[in-house]
């Protein structure tokens, strides 16, 4: 192997990715004194993050009563009793905090007519522990949340010193003989020279794996590197058989229109013009939760009321909304919906199909953000250097389904958490361990081996088979037959990793390479996602299976860990978490309150 040369950089802390959740963690890191790092393959304001319209969920009451404990019962009935009890709780007490923090950060929200942040309602969002009315929870600016939330958390990380690495892109992660992680070895992008972190805490906000499948609402870099370093450095990743589907993608494009649609006034029609979720879900209609709604879309498509000529989609109505109110709150989708579909959303319905939009699984991690090894003693043994924060971890505060504006959410609560975890165990300024150079020659060698590849299958052919082979088996309607044809056929597609061929060889701007790392996260993730899902003998949240069409709390209200090596996913299964952080006496909400309940809307 060619000899590789590096530059080392020392840190307190090395946050990857610079979405919505690494920013935040940078900030909070830089806040406290820590010199931190972010590395990020992308310029932080164009990760995926930017692309989030609807808004971030938290109890403000602002709009009219809702208060942390109805948040908290909702994402419990959202995750299908997956979640775990007090990442969720954690989740729902200090949104409004980190609301408000992003508030004085700058983030231009929304304003009611009084001044206060404005809030619309997202499906699953309910008063009264379900029992009341839909509550307004969701705070938006416009239909361009997350970009305002990306550009001032930027701007602030800056304010606060925190040193960006534009475009270098993370390789895998450094490991000591004992298991810890100690750094991550990282290639520059724009001139081919490599550097090497070495922290005392590595965070990993590497967003989401939608590229895994065919069509998906997320970004071409939603390639779940994160996930990729964790298997290939021998840790776990949990519940990846959760994949949600968001019911609103734009027919053909595959691009988003937001769940706002909906909260606005927006719905849903057949071949027939009928407004069907009225039958399936009487009392929440277009607003029940998304997993649910796109199994009713997908069912109406199968019993043959799908519109168009090949009556494969379902149209969404927004043409009886007021043209103000459509151009003052939905800008931005009224835009996506003329250069996508070519509609005029004040005349005409859009063309819509339930598309991959979130990966509920990733990275286990306790409510601290702290990643998790789990074994037959501790099933929440924590791995030393390690946080995952964001859509590649998994607190787990969305279990089987996320509601909508709960990710946003979620990435600035655990974002901010893991930084008052670091502030508490990381002592600044302290030398760091020396870094286990074998662990480095290894990255290398892999590195170099794929950049030499010369074997007989391009990386976007095996790309586009495996997005193909998740699309057809792995996807919103589930069977026994089609996943285990389904894992069969991912093991054959993994195995061909070893007979890449990549055509450039240089280190300055190689996409082609770049393209054949991500391949080797995204596979990962993808095994993980189907083997989990051919075990799972029930139907929870987004994971539907056709012939356990019922959810088994007895055998299944458990998180799937998998392993992934080569081409094979090992499976083994963790306890959820149960207890909330504080009791009924205390202020909490009682066990009874969150006992698991068949899920009605
Ligand atoms: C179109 C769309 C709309 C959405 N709307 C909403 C919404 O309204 N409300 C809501 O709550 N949720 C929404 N979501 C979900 C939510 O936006 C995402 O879950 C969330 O933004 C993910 O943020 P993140 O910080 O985890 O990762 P991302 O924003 O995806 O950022 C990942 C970061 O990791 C970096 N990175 C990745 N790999 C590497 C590597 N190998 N080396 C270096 N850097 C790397 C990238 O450069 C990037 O900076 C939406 C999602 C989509 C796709």
């Amino acid at each position: 192997m060619a000899a590789y040369e590096y530059e080392t950089h020392e840190y307190d802390v090395v946050v990857v990715g610079a979405g919505g959740a690494g920013l935040r963690a940078t900030l909070g890191m830089a806040e406290q004194g820590l010199r931190t790092a972010n590395v990020t393959k992308v310029f932080p304001t164009r990760s995926h993050t930017v692309a989030a319209q609807g808004g971030i969920a938290a109890s403000l009451g602002n709009m009219g009563p809702d208060n942390w404990q109805w948040h908290m019962y909702d994402t419990v009935k959202g995750s299908d009793w997956l979640g775990d009890t007090d990442a969720m709780e954690y989740l729902a007490r200090e949104a409004p905090k980190a609301v408000y923090e992003l508030e004085h950060y700058g983030v231009p929200f929304s304003r009611t007519e009084e001044g206060k942040i404005y809030q619309r309602p997202f499906g699953g969002h309910t008063t009264e522990f379900g029992d009341g009315p839909p509550v307004q929870r969701t705070c938006a600016a416009a239909d361009r949340t997350g970009h305002a939330i990306l550009h001032t958390l930027y701007g602030q990380s800056l304010k606060n010193n925190a040193e960006f690495y534009i475009e270098y892109f993370a390789i895998d992660l450094i490991m000591s003989d004992d298991g810890a992680v100690q750094g991550v070895l990282c290639w520059k992008l724009d001139d081919g020279t490599f550097h090497l972190f070495s922290a005392k805490m590595v965070v990993l906000a590497t967003g989401g794996y939608g590229r895994a499948y065919f069509s998906a609402t997320s970004a071409h870099t939603c390639t779940g590197d994160g996930g990729g370093m964790v298997a290939r450095a021998g840790l776990p990743l949990q519940d990846m058989e959760f994949v949600q589907f968001h019911p609103t993608g734009i027919y053909g494009a595959g691009c988003l229109i937001t769940e706002g649609a909906r909260g606005e006034g927006g719905y849903l029609t057949n071949a027939e013009g009928e407004r069907f979720m009225e039958r399936y879900a009487p009392h929440y209609k277009d607003l029940a939760p998304r997993d649910y709604v796109s199994r009713c879309m997908t069912m109406e498509i199968r019993e043959g009321r799908g519109v168009g000529a090949h009556g494969d989609h379902i149209h969404l109505n927004l043409s009886h909304l007021p043209a103000e109110a459509l151009a003052e709150r939905l800008p931005g989708i009224s835009e996506s919906a003329k250069i996508f579909a070519g509609v005029d959303v004040t005349k005409e319905p859009i063309p819509v199909l339930p598309t991959v939009h979130y990966n509920m699984g990733g990275i286990p991690t306790n409510y601290w953000g702290e990643a998790l090894n789990p074994t037959a003693d501790d099933p929440n043994a924590v791995v030393p250097g390690l946080m995952a924060v964001g859509e590649a971890g998994c607190a787990s505060v969305h279990g089987a389904n996320r509601l909508g504006s709960n990710s946003l959410i979620d990435l600035v609560v655990f974002g901010r958490a893991s930084a008052i975890r670091a502030g508490q165990i990381i002592e600044p300024g302290k030398p760091n361990a020396p870094v286990n150079l074998a662990s480095v020659d290894k990255a290398f060698e892999r590195f170099d081996g794929l950049r030499h590849a010369t074997g007989g299958t391009p990386t976007a052919e095996l790309r586009l088979e495996m997005q193909r082979t998740m699309q057809a088996h792995a996807a919103v309607f589930r069977t026994a037959d089609v996943l285990k044809e389904g894992v069969e056929l991912m093991e054959g597609v993994a195995a061909k990793l070893g007979d890449l061929h990549v055509t450039d060889r240089s280190l300055v701007w190689n996409s082609d390479l770049m393209e054949t790392l991500e391949l080797t996260n995204l596979m990962p993730n993808a095994l993980a996602t189907i083997t989990g899902a051919e075990a799972r003998h029930e139907s929870r949240g987004a994971h539907a299976h056709e012939d356990y069409p019922t959810r088994d709390d007895d055998n299944w209200r458990v998180h799937t860990i998998s392993r992934v090596e080569g081409n094979k996913a090992e499976l083994s299964y963790r306890p959820v978490v149960l207890d909330p952080l504080t009791t009924e006496a205390e202020g909490g909400i009682s066990l009874a309150k969150i006992a698991p309940k068949a899920r009605t809307f």
